[in-house]
């Protein structure tokens, strides 16, 4: 049976089957062959999927590890930089607080706020 689909008119008609055709037709030789062969061929189906699943896993894995070491590099970048900071005066959009100074590192950028004694 054709009918509009009701989600966008745009989208071409859908085909509606009645059960026992989808049936008749799964467990038909053009198909599955029985209910037995239907079933056999969703636990197949079942196994790929938790197989990509576990590959996903693994390549998660992986990748949190290719992080973690990154990190620790960049950890080690962290210790050999030495901030060196210089005031900046606030770009007339923001004032600073009263006895606040900014001070950005010349070397990575970072900012700070000091207080000014
Ligand atoms: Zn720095």
């Amino acid at each position: 049976m054709l009918k509009a689909n009701p989600h966008k008119r745009t989208y071409s008609n859908m085909m509606l089957f009645l059960r026992c055709q989808v049936e008749d037709y799964a467990f038909g030789p053009a198909k599955w062959g029985s209910e037995r062969g239907l079933d056999e061929e969703f636990e197949r189906r079942a196994d790929v999927k938790s197989a990509k699943r576990g590959k996903k896993f693994l390549e998660g894995l992986r990748e949190l590890r290719k992080r973690t070491r990154d990190n620790v590099w960049q950890q080690r970048r962290d210790e050999e930089h030495r901030h060196e900071y210089e005031d900046v005066e606030p770009d007339g959009g923001e004032e600073d607080e009263e006895g606040v100074q900014t001070q950005v590192c010349k070397g990575c950028g970072h900012v700070i706020q000091v207080e000014v004694f």
